[in-house]
Parts: structure tokens; C-alpha cells; sequence
């Protein structure tokens, strides 16, 4: 039979074999013992005495490879395997992605001559191919025989078969360990987190357990597989979908719950939930975090907003409505002390705004704002708010004048008390931060569906990328020569405004003073 037709037709024989060692290849998983197994089989079934395999990677790198002599593998550097990829015939072959067979490598200068002592056997012929697997070339297998002319199209076919096969084996290899590697790093994670996770089904039955999550839930690993999510906690019945398979890939499902310890005892809890695939099932992993300090963090806030409320607010209010009584008795003539009692009553009108800011602060974030919504003027609020800072505008020597234009501002539905103090937070800030004989101004402007009141100071400025933040609570500019507040007296301006449904920025220029405006939907 001409040799050409052999290719083609291999025989019974060669079919046997190529089976058992594509039978071979598909077992083996473990890409060094993989790569070498190939090389001794291939070796032996074209009767190579001399060869290499180099397995590449996505990024055409070489990843594993073995090298053989004398009829076998031998250990290698890894300079060794570049040398034969990078000027040897293996790097010409991935490139044209072709098999090819060299009769005389003596006469094909694509053939890497070695220096190397150890290689003692001379290939005077060589074959090599391409491993694919799907489009990409996974390895490169050569093979040399120190005899010219040794190898035949029919080992060459042999060859190609194999390399086909054992390209989509290195890739099962390599996709395997790598699965395993990130099975390894999860089951680590999972493991060692400080967090409780747990791992159940798409019904909601329990398949795993970290360590933390027995000791925080009382029962061991045993005790928790096969138990229904639902047993352990009280679940947010609004943020779970019915159907929990509902929850899809890289969706997230997050709620405060309660578990229950094996103890009987409840300890609050965020539970996360988020769809995980597990050696190929879906599954769900539920991380319970401990938020018992959260909530007694949140409890002592609250409990000193209601003692700042109490306790601060009601004599506050007394102090002020006596020092009326005293400021009415007392004759007006009686100036010094018609003045010291205005300190006085301004003092503590400020005292009182700041307490009920903090309140409106904690109340507005909730989203349990109550307004006190009343038909109202901005021009009389415009007025009262002048008016009270006014005396301390003067005090420093600066202008303080109010524009109101057109005349015609229309009513505003409005928490009257809480706009007032929007205002005059802003003077207030205008006041602070502009140096004596600076310039405030206050005016006010109707535009479609809405009133603008803005105030304009001739004080430092704010730099542009702090302009959003300063809205922000506890958000404040380190600025020399000025005292340091909380941080609050624009977050509860911004959450008012927002309230009512307006907007507040603020326009400025470093140096050249700033504007904060607002406005209410009329
Ligand atoms: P506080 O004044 O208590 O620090 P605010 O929330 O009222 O808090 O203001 C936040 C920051 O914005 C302040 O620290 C200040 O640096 C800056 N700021 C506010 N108003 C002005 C203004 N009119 N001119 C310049 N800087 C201002």
C-alpha cells in the first residue's frame, strides 16, 4: 500500500493503540504526570528515541513541558523548554499551526541544534505537531530519531490524532486543576472567615457549615446539614422572594434578622444571601453577621437623642420664655441691661436651634421626618432670619443686607420653624467664616415652579472638589484661624431642603467668597 493511502487508512493495530492511549489520556488529571505520560507513549508508538511536549498557556506562555533522550524523560530547566520553543522547530509549527516532518534535520535549519552534553542522540529526522484543543494550540509534541528519514505520513497521521487528543486532555488537566485550586481557595475562605456562612440549597435546607458559624448557632456541622434555613432564623418576609431559586446570579439579597442559638437565646443579625456554584450545583450561602453592637450602639444613640430632646429641649424653652417675661418687665430705657439681656436671649435662641437641628438631623435620616408643613412667607423667614443675625454680623464690623425680588414671592407650604433655621444656618456660616467688613447678602427669586433663596459671602470660598462633601454629615474643611464645628449645620440644611423636596448647592471660587442657595417647589 503507498504510503500516502496508509495515512489515510490507519491500520487495525494502530487503531487499537491510539484508542487505549486516548483512553489513557482522558484519566489522567494531573497536568506534569499528563504531559510526561504523553510524551513516553507517543516516544514508543513511532519508536522516537529523543522528544519534547511543551504545554502553552491562554497567553501563548509555556506553562509544563518534559523533555526526553535516549527513549526517556528526563528532568529539564525551564531555559531548556524556551530554547526549544523559541529556536527549535516547536515555536514554527505553533506559529503555522501545521504538523511537519523533517527527513534530515541536518539539511532544515528550522531545526534547533543542541549543545547541551547531556543530549548526546543526535535526531537526524524529526516529526512534530500542534496539540489543539478547540481553536487554541495547548502544546507542541516533537519527536527525532537519530536515523534520517525514520518517520513515515503514517506516524505523522498517528500523531495528529494523538495531538488532538491530547490537546483537549491538557485542557481538561489544566481546567481541572485550576477548578480545584478555586475550590481550595473558597473552602479556605469559607472556612476560616469570621463571619457565620452557611451553604443550603435552593430550597433552603442546609448542605454545609463553617467552623464559626457552630460555634455561633450551638450545633456542630452534623447537627446543621439537612435543617431548613428558616429553623435557625426569623427571615425579613419583604426582601425574600417566595421562591428563594428566584435569586439569581450575582444578585444579592441582604436583611436584619434574628437567629436563634441552640441556647435559645436570639442574637440580631444582617443576613446576606448571594447564589453560589458549587462543583457545579447552585447553590446559596448565607452569611449571618453579629450586629448585637450595631444595635446597641443604634439604642444608645437613640436614647441620647431622646435625653437631648428631654432633657435639654423643655428647660431650654423655659429659660427662653423667662428671659421674654424679664425682657418685657424691664423698662426699655434701661439700656445696659435691655442688651445684656438680648445676648442672653440670642444665646440661648441659638442653644435651641442647635438642639432641635440635631433632633431633625436624626429624624430626617430615619426618613421619619414629621413636618410641621404650614402656609408660609419666605420673605417674613427672610426678615426673623436678618434680624437674628443681624447683631452679630454687626459685632464683627460686616455689611449684611437682604434683597427680595420681585416683590410678588408667593406663599410656600413649608415647615416654617424648620426653614428659618435652614436660613439662618447659612448666615450663620456666612457670619463665621467672612472676615470683619466682609459683605453678606440675602435675596430671594421666583422661578418656574419654584423660590431661590441664596446667600453670598465674600469669606475664603470652598474648593471645588469639597463643594458636594461639605453637605455631608461631620463633613468639615480644615481651616486655620477659624473654630471647628460639628459638621452637622449643613447636612441638616441639605436634609430639610430635601425634605421639602428642593435642592441646596453652593457656588464658589477659592478667595472669591461663596454662594449657598436653596429651593422649595412652590
Ligand atoms: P461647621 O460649620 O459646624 O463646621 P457646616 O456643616 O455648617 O459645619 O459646614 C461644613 C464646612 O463647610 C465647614 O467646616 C466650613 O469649612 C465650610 N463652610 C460652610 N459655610 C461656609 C462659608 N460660607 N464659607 C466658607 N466655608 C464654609
Amino acid at each position: 500500500m503507498p504510503a500516502k493511502a496508509k495515512a489515510e487508512n490507519p491500520s487495525a493495530t494502530s487503531i487499537e493503540r491510539l484508542s487505549s492511549i486516548s483512553r489513557e489520556l482522558a484519566a489522567q488529571l494531573n497536568p506534569h504526570a499528563l504531559v510526561e505520560r504523553i510524551l513516553q507513549l507517543t516516544l514508543e508508538a513511532v519508536r522516537a528515541t529523543s522528544g519534547s511536549l511543551l504545554v502553552l498557556d491562554e497567553d501563548g506562555h509555556i506553562s509544563v513541558g518534559a523533555l526526553a533522550y535516549g527513549g526517556k524523560i528526563h528532568e529539564h530547566t525551564s531555559q531548556q523548554l524556551t530554547d526549544t520553543y523559541e529556536r527549535g522547530l516547536a515555536g514554527w509549527v505553533v506559529e503555522h499551526r501545521q504538523p511537519v516532518i523533517i527527513p534530515d534535520t541536518r539539511l532544515d535549519k528550522r531545526w534547533l541544534r543542541r549543545t547541551d552534553s547531556d543530549n548526546d542522540l543526535e535526531s537526524n529526522s524529526a516529526v512534530c505537531v500542534p496539540l489543539l484543543a478547540r481553536d487554541r494550540v495547548a502544546g507542541v509534541l516533537t519527536l527525532g530519531h537519530p536515523g534520517a528519514s525514520h518517520f513515515n505520513p503514517e506516524d505523522l497521521a498517528f500523531l495528529r490524532v494523538i495531538g488532538d487528543q491530547a490537546g483537549i486532555a491538557l485542557e481538561n488537566a489544566q481546567l481541572f486543576e485550576e477548578t480545584q485550586e478555586a475550590r481550595q481557595r473558597y473552602a479556605a475562605l469559607f472556612e476560616d472567615n469570621i463571619d457565620p456562612i452557611l451553604i443550603s440549597d435552593l430550597a433552603g435546607t442546609v448542605t454545609d457549615a463553617n467552623h464559626r458559624a457552630e460555634t455561633f448557632l450551638g450545633y456542630d456541622r452534623e447537627a446543621l446539614c439537612g435543617r431548613a434555613m428558616f429553623s435557625l432564623h426569623v427571615p425579613d418576609a419583604e426582601r425574600l422572594p417566595d421562591d428563594l431559586s428566584q435569586i439569581g446570579v450575582g444578585e444579592a439579597v441582604a436583611y436584619d434578622g434574628r437567629v436563634t442559638h441552640a441556647d435559645g437565646h436570639p442574637v440580631p443579625v444582617q443576613v446576606h444571601i448571594t447564589r453560589v456554584e458549587i462543583g457545579g450545583h447552585p447553590l446559596l450561602q448565607w452569611i449571618l453577621r453579629d450586629i448585637t453592637e450595631r444595635q446597641a450602639l443604634d439604642e444608645l444613640r437613640a436614647d441620647l437623642t431622646s435625653m437631648v430632646f428631654h432633657d435639654l429641649r423643655s428647660p431650654l424653652g423655659n429659660v427662653i420664655s423667662s428671659l421674654e417675661v424679664l425682657q418685657s418687665s424691664i423698662p426699655p430705657q434701661d439700656e445696659a441691661l435691655q442688651s445684656v439681656l438680648a445676648i442672653s436671649m440670642r444665646s440661648s435662641r441659638r442653644l435651641s436651634r442647635l438642639v432641635e437641628s440635631l433632633l431633625d438631623v436624626g429624624q430626617l435620616e430615619s426618613g421619619k421626618a414629621v413636618l410641621h408643613k404650614a402656609q408660609g412667607s419666605i420673605s417674613s423667614i427672610i426678615a426673623d432670619a436678618v434680624e437674628e443675625i443681624h447683631p452679630v454680623a454687626e459685632a464683627k464690623g460686616q455689611v449684611l443686607h437682604f434683597t427680595l425680588a420681585p416683590a410678588d414671592l408667593p406663599m410656600i407650604e413649608m415647615d416654617v420653624d424648620m426653614i428659618r433655621r435652614v436660613l439662618i444656618n447659612l448666615l450663620e456660616n456666612a457670619v463665621k467664616y467672612t472676615r470683619g467688613g466682609g459683605q453678606i447678602s440675602v435675596s430671594a427669586t421666583r422661578r418656574p415652579g419654584e423660590v431661590c433663596v441664596a446667600v453670598r459671602d465674600t469669606g475664603p470660598g470652598i474648593p471645588p472638589r469639597e463643594q458636594q462633601r461639605i453637605f455631608d454629615k461631620f463633613a468639615r474643611l480644615d481651616r486655620e484661624g477659624y473654630s471647628k464645628g460639628l459638621g452637622l449645620g449643613l447636612a441638616f440644611c441639605r436634609l430639610a431642603v430635601e425634605a421639602h423636596g428642593g435642592r441646596i448647592w453652593v457656588e464658589s471660587e477659592l478667595g472669591q467668597g461663596s454662594t449657598f442657595s436653596f429651593t422649595l417647589p412652590v
